[in-house]
C-alpha cells in the first residue's frame, strides 16, 4: 500500500523534527477533550485503523466521572479514533498532536463524531456551491493551579497591565502558536480580570475547529509553564464576566460574497439574507448545542455582551448575531459574528449547527426580519415584541427539551448527535441543578480546562 512508504517518510521527518510523542484527541458532546498518545513509530496505526475507543466517551460528563448511558451509549462496542494526519502540528518538547475523528471497526464514519458531523455539514455545503469560512474568538481566564481566583492589584478592562502582568505567558502563547502554524489575528486581555481573548484567522469550518483545540493545547501548556491554568467555564466565577466562543462565519458563491456588494439588508445578497434568517431563526432550538451547560445560562443573560437578545443588528454587540459589514477597516469581508456560543460547547458541533442552519435559511429562502440597530434593553418591551426581538432562554431544562424536541437541529446534525447532547447536559441538570450560581461557578471552574 502507498500510505506505508509516506508515513515511514513523515515519521523519520517528524523524528528529525525532534517528536517522540503524538497526540491524537477527539471532543465529546458535552465539549470535553479526550485524548491518546502512541510514540511516533504507531503513527500510522493511529491514522488507519485508529486506536480503540468504548462509545461511552460521546457520554463522558463534566463532573470528572460521571457517564450519561443512552441506547447506543452502553458497555458494549468499540470505536476506532482516527487521526487526521494533515491537520498534524509540532508542538515542542518532543509533542506533535492530530486531530481525530471517529469510525467504526469497520471503517465507517461514527454519526455520533462532533468533527465527522462538521465534515458532512461542510460537504453539504459544497455540494449546494458554497464555501464557508470560520473564525473562532477564544475567551478564557488565568487561575491558579487548584483553579482559585488570582489577585487583581494591577488589571484595567482590556488594559495594558495584563499583558505586562502575564509577559511570559503571552510570549510563550505567541511564540507557541507561530511555532504550530496557528494564525492569531490577535490576543488581548479582556474585561474581567486575568481574562484573555485570542481571535484565529478564519479557516475553512474543520480545520477551523482542529486549531481551537490545538490552541487550547497551547494556552494550556504556556499557562502550566507559569503556574497557572486556564479556566474555560463560560462563568468561572459567578457574578463576574462570562467567557464566549464567539464564531463568525462568511459564505462565499464561487469565490462571491453572500454577505456584500448587493443591495439586500446592510449589503447583503438574498442568499446571505436567507442564511442569516435561517441562523437567526434556530438560535432557540440550537442554544442546546450553541451554550447548553449547566453554567451556560448563568452567561446568557442581558447585558454580558454575550448575545441574549435573539435578533441581529451591524456591529451589535448586545445582538445574538452581530453582523460585520465589509470595508477598508475590514480585511476579512463581511461576516457574521455568532455570540452566543461559549467554551462549553463542542466547537465542532457548534460550527455544524450554525452553518448547517445557514444552509437551511438559504434552501427554504427564509426571511430576515428587520436589523436592531441599537441595545434592545433601550427598547420597550412592546417594541422589542413588535420586532420579533426575545431574550434567549437562560432555563436549563428548556433550553434542553427545545434541542430535543427539534427537528430541524435534529436534520442538521442528525438524531445520534442530538440525543447524546441531550443526554450529556440532562446529566448535568439531574446531578446538579440544586447548586447556585456560585456553587456551579466553583465546581465546574476546570470542568473543560486541559
Ligand atoms: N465575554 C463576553 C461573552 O461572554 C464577550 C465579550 C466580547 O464581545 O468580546 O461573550
Ligand atoms: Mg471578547
Amino acid at each position: 500500500m502507498a500510505a506505508k512508504p509516506l508515513a515511514a517518510a513523515a515519521i523519520a521527518q517528524l523524528e528529525a523534527d525532534g517528536v517522540a510523542t503524538l497526540i491524537g484527541t477527539v471532543v465529546n458532546p458535552a465539549g470535553l477533550i479526550h485524548a491518546k498518545t502512541v510514540p511516533l513509530r504507531r503513527m500510522g496505526s493511529f491514522a488507519d485503523p485508529g486506536l480503540g475507543a468504548s462509545p461511552v466517551w460521546h457520554g463522558f460528563t463534566i463532573d470528572q466521572s460521571g457517564i450519561a448511558f443512552g441506547e447506543n451509549i452502553g458497555v458494549v462496542g468499540d470505536q476506532r479514533i482516527r487521526i487526521d494526519l494533515s491537520g498534524l502540528r509540532i508542538l515542542g518538547d518532543g509533542f506533535a498532536w492530530a486531530p481525530g475523528s471517529f469510525f467504526d471497526q469497520d471503517g465507517t464514519p461514527d454519526p455520533r463524531c462532533a468533527r465527522g458531523t462538521l465534515q458532512r455539514v461542510q460537504d453539504r455545503l459544497s455540494g449546494a456551491g458554497i464555501d464557508a469560512l470560520v473564525g473562532h474568538e477564544l475567551e478564557f481566564v488565568l487561575v491558579g493551579p487548584d483553579g482559585a481566583q488570582l489577585p487583581a492589584h494591577l488589571w484595567a478592562q482590556y488594559g495594558l497591565a495584563g499583558v505586562l502582568e502575564h509577559e511570559g505567558f503571552v510570549r510563550d502563547v505567541t511564540a507557541a502558536a507561530t511555532a504550530s502554524g496557528v494564525a492569531i489575528e490577535q490576543f488581548h486581555p479582556e474585561y474581567g480580570a486575568h481574562q484573555f481573548e485570542i481571535s484565529l484567522a478564519p479557516q475553512p469550518a474543520v480545520v477551523a475547529a482542529d486549531q481551537v483545540i490545538l490552541m487550547r493545547i497551547i494556552v494550556s501548556r504556556a499557562a502550566r509553564r507559569h503556574g497557572m491554568r486556564v479556566s474555560l467555564s463560560p462563568v468561572p466565577f459567578a457574578g463576574a464576566v462570562g467567557s464566549g466562543a464567539h464564531q463568525h462565519f462568511s459564505l462565499t458563491r464561487h469565490g462571491v460574497p453572500l454577505f456584500s456588494g448587493a443591495d439586500g439588508p446592510a449589503g447583503m445578497t438574498a442568499e446571505g439574507a436567507a442564511a442569516v434568517a435561517g441562523v437567526l431563526s434556530g438560535l432557540q432550538d440550537a442554544q442546546g448545542v450553541l451554550s447548553g451547560s449547566i453554567l451556560s445560562g448563568l452567561r446568557m443573560q442581558p447585558g454580558h455582551w454575550s448575545g441574549a437578545y435573539a435578533c441581529w443588528g451591524t456591529e451589535n454587540r448586545e445582538a445574538a448575531v452581530r453582523f460585520v459589514a465589509a470595508g477598508e477597516a475590514n480585511p476579512h469581508g463581511a461576516h457574521v459574528e455568532v455570540k452566543v456560543i461559549d467554551p462549553s460547547a463542542n466547537p465542532y458541533l457548534a460550527s455544524a449547527a450554525v452553518l448547517g442552519l445557514a444552509l437551511d435559511g438559504l434552501e427554504n429562502t427564509a426571511a430576515l426580519p428587520a436589523e436592531i440597530a441599537v441595545d434592545p434593553s433601550t427598547l420597550s418591551a412592546e417594541a422589542r415584541a413588535e420586532a420579533g426581538v426575545t431574550v434567549l432562554g437562560a432555563e436549563h431544562a428548556g433550553i434542553l427539551d427545545a434541542l430535543d424536541g427539534s427537528a430541524r437541529m435534529r436534520a442538521v446534525l442528525g438524531d445520534p448527535v442530538v440525543d447524546a447532547v441531550v443526554a450529556v447536559r440532562r446529566y448535568e441538570h439531574e446531578h446538579f441543578a440544586g447548586l447556585d450560581a456560585g456553587q456551579l461557578a466553583e465546581k465546574f471552574r476546570l470542568a473543560w480546562s486541559v
